[in-house]
């Protein structure tokens, strides 16, 4: 829902403004799917509505639920038919988090990454961005799930701080009291190294979780595994989280998967300590590593002990790590398996 476009079109329909507030709680807060169930208004309007707007501009088209039930995954249509995917997970029992995508697709192309693989089809608009949120707390409440969506990582489909400004409009929408009502502390942007954009992120959302999606910290090996890397090298990423240090007082999130062979090597984690050690405090840095989720790619994960050897080789340079497992492989609901063919 564009929550301005709503109100002009209340207005226009001759109404008083204080319809357009009895929206607000049941559609962002509670999950109310159609207008006919606003009790506040009356029939003459929730059929006036229903004629000239839906609530959410994104329609299911397939849903999927892991074995063990805490990730399900929705792939949603949007209204020029492009279908993007976004997932629900439950990484603990009080705790509902919404994995959301950016974009149609990703210019970026990381070889491991499904995503990477369709090329970039679009960006979506700050109204498809939060309608993610909102298709799962609309979910949530069809499907009487007790708990509340309360966190939100942009780690679905594209590059968000190639969407820019888009996104920086589906943030203040999650935050806005009066809308989702979402704690900055609960939502995190994850992106692969787009510089310039670091800088403007840690100005206009101090407070908002930060992730960079490192995966390698010498210049050859990054520009083939993240090839945004040849445009942003190393260096200038260094500056931009340096910047990002100075104005942001949030920990930054280095986040690492682990390849068998190809980033695991005792060299790889020593370029790693010297990149953090590089950057500032190491109280302010977390590496996650990031166990791979197979894709159609000639990538295989690092093994278990060997992963576990490499996050002691960061703690003994006391750094904090730690080694993430993601929900959802038996779905392809875990990050960078996200791809739909259209
Ligand atoms: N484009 C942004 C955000 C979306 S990807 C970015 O790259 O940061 C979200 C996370 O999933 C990133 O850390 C990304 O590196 C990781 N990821 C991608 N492919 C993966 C895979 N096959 N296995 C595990 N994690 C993957
Ligand atoms: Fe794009 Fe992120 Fe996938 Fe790389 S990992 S291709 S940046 S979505």
């Amino acid at each position: 829902m564009d929550w301005e476009k709503t109100r002009e079109l209340i207005k226009e329909l001759g109404e008083p403004a204080y319809r357009a507030e009895q929206l607000r709680k049941p559609v962002f807060e509670e999950g109310v799917s159609s207008y006919g169930e606003i009790s506040t208004w009356p029939e003459s309007l929730k059929e006036k509505m229903g004629k000239k707007s839906q609530i959410l501009s994104l329609r299911l088209k397939e849903m999927t639920v892991s074995q063990d039930q805490r990730c399900r995954k929705a792939v949603l249509e949007c209204r020029d038919g492009k279908m993007i995917e976004t997932v629900l997970l439950r990484p603990s029992q009080a705790r509902w988090t919404a994995c959301i995508s950016s974009q149609v697709g990703c210019a970026v192309g990381c070889p491991f990454c499904a995503t990477g693989q369709m090329g970039i089809k679009r960006n979506l608009s700050a109204e498809e961005i939060t309608d993610q949120a909102l298709f799962w707390r609309q979910f949530m409440r069809q499907e009487k799930i007790a708990g509340r969506l309360s966190h939100v990582v942009y780690m679905g489909m594209g590059e968000p701080f190639s969407n820019y400004e888009q996104m920086s409009k589906s943030l203040k929408i999650l935050m806005d009291q009066s809308l989702f009502n979402l704690a900055a502390r609960h939502i995190s942007v994850s992106t692969s190294g787009i510089a310039p954009k670091i800088e403007a992120f840690a100005e206009d959302f101090p407070q908002v979780n930060f992730a960079l999606s490192l995966h390698a910290a010498d210049d050859k090996l990054r520009d083939s595994l993240v090839p945004v890397n040849k445009a942003y090298p190393l260096a200038k990423i260094r500056e931009s989280l340096k910047k990002y240090l100075q104005k942001s007082s949030r920990k930054i999130f280095l986040e690492y998967i682990l390849l068998k062979g190809t980033n695991d090597r005792n060299e790889d984690a020593e370029n790693l300590i010297s990149f953090a050690r590089s950057v500032g405090p190491l109280e302010l840095l977390h590496v996650n590593l990031i166990v791979f989720n197979q894709t159609d790619s000639p990538f295989k994960a690092t093994a278990e002990k060997d992963a576990r050897a490499f996050q002691k080789k960061i703690m003994n340079a006391k750094i904090h790590s730690t080694i993430r497992q993601n929900l959802g492989r038996d779905i392809d609901g875990a990050c960078g398996q996200l791809i739909f063919k259209q």
